[in-house]
């Protein structure tokens, strides 16, 4: 961040008085610019056993497999999002069930959250930021070409507790920083 998007003036990157951390700090009218996290909600919808993957047709990691999630708008819940982001995506009327991950993603600063979900008519497409959308019996989910790490656990964590009977929530942590010297 350059400019104050109050005032336009330029910001400086500074610890404010009673705070822990630099923040970007506007020069003229003293805004204190926050960045958070970005929360991503996504689901494993399932038909009759089968998983639907989407093909991405964007960047980061165009042409690679992964489960319909994207940026929670402002006014959702996350299962509200995760239900949305299926329809843009995979064309796909998905019912939420219950929490699956909850995936920190420290190097891009985003918390993913991922639901069981039903999809309960095997209707559905191509979104606009899909190439193709498949559903995948379990031995044939293309494993190599999974897009994102918080994906893959999400569908190995949903397999095993599939196979178990069970439905829990399992936490993670990925962190791709690079390490500091020393
Ligand atoms: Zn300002």
């Amino acid at each position: 961040m350059n400019f104050c998007s109050q005032c336009g003036q330029p910001v400086s990157l500074l610890v404010p008085e009673g705070d822990h951390l630099p923040r970007h700090v506007c020069t003229a009218c003293g805004t204190v610019h926050y960045q958070n996290p970005k929360i991503v909600a996504g689901c494993v919808p399932e038909h009759e056993g089968r998983i639907l993957l989407c093909r991405r047709a964007i960047e980061p990691r165009r042409g690679y497999w992964t489960i319909p999630a994207g940026f929670m708008e402002n006014g959702e819940t996350t299962q509200d999002a995760a239900r949305r982001e299926s329809i843009e995506e995979a064309l796909a009327d998905v019912e939420i069930g219950s929490l699956l991950a909850v995936v920190h993603v420290l190097h891009a600063d985003q918390v993913h959250v991922m639901f069981r979900a039903r999809l309960p008519k095997p209707e559905f497409g191509a979104g606009a930021e899909s190439l193709e959308v498949m559903l995948y019996d379990e031995d044939s989910i293309p494993w190599r070409d999974i897009a994102f790490r918080s994906v893959e656990f999400a569908l190995r964590r949903y397999l095993e507790d599939r196979r178990a009977g069970r439905e829990q929530h399992h936490f993670t942590a990925i962190d791709l920083r690079p390490r500091s010297a020393g």
